[in-house]
């Protein structure tokens, strides 16, 4: 591939839901191929914010843009299209069906979008299967998955199962991956194993990543740039050192 992705910029978004204005004019841009992380308390509106970037919640105002893409209003399989994959907080997999299997469902919404990532030569009908189930085992070894391909979904460790929630968001070739608290419920081990995944996605395949995180470990490690939310309201957006110490930030942790 090689094109950077384009940045995504959020620009005054409220979503107001009966009698509560969950998003208040908030604002920020992930720049192209930088890991942004979106913090704040709980019900600050992060995962209304994902909401409203997957095309699940659309905004009461302000717009969302792709690069030349404007995502205002659209529905998920069209912001799909567009190149944005995201994972949910719980997973949402098929347990009973292989890890393959379940990389090739994620495949399949890309024939279905009609998405072609930049690099993804048109297969010919015969050689279709053949290229898909090729890139499925090249994006399973990516992600430390090349041995469990035949494995039940079910039966692997919870740890294991969010790397193949990852791997089947990278099976769409998005240029932008939206994380909902990849390393919850995690252990040590696991949290390392998806910190370093989060880092090769960002570094080998030039993806942007926009995450949730309550870890604060994991995102002053992972994350270039810090947005706070705060009762829908952006109260911070810069380096994560930075952030860490402004006192508006410190203060809306402490509930003070
Ligand atoms: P966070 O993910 O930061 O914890 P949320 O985005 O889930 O916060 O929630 C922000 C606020 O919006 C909360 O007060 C929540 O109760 C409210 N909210 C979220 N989704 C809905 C909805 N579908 N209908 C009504 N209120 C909602
Ligand atoms: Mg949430």
């Amino acid at each position: 591939d090689g094109t950077a992705p384009p940045a995504l910029e959020v620009r005054d978004v409220t979503v107001r839901f009966a009698g509560l204005t969950a998003l208040d004019g908030v604002g920020f841009t992930v720049e192209p191929g930088s890991v942004h992380a979106l913090i704040g308390p709980n019900g600050a509106g992060k995962s209304t914010c994902f909401n409203v970037l997957s095309g699940v919640y659309r905004a009461t105002s302000g717009s969302v843009r792709f690069g030349d893409a404007e995502l205002t209003g659209l529905p998920p399989h069209r912001v799909a299209a567009l190149g944005i994959a995201r994972t949910f907080q719980n997973i949402a997999l098929s347990p009973h069906l292989s890890v393959r299997d379940n990389l090739m469902l994620g495949r399949h919404r890309l024939t279905r979008a009609g998405f072609v990532a930049a690099g993804l030569r048109l297969p010919s009908a015969r050689g279709e299967a053949a290229r898909h189930s090729g890139r499925v085992a090249e994006i399973a070894a990516f992600a430390g998955l090349a041995d469990l391909l035949d494995c039940p979904v079910g039966l692997l460790p919870y740890g294991v199962r969010k790397r193949v929630e990852l791997a089947r968001a990278l099976c769409v070739e998005p240029r932008l991956l939206l994380l909902d608290e990849p390393v919850a419920g995690m252990n040590g081990g696991e949290r390392r194993d998806m910190a370093g995944l989060i880092v090769a996605v960002r570094e080998s395949l030039g993806i942007s990543i926009l995450l949730v995180e309550h870890d604060m470990g994991m995102v002053m490690r992972l994350a270039d740039t810090v947005t706070v939310l705060d009762f829908g309201r952006r109260i911070a957006t810069g380096p994560p050192e930075r952030v860490q110490d402004d006192p508006e930030v410190v203060r809306a942790y402490l509930g003070a």
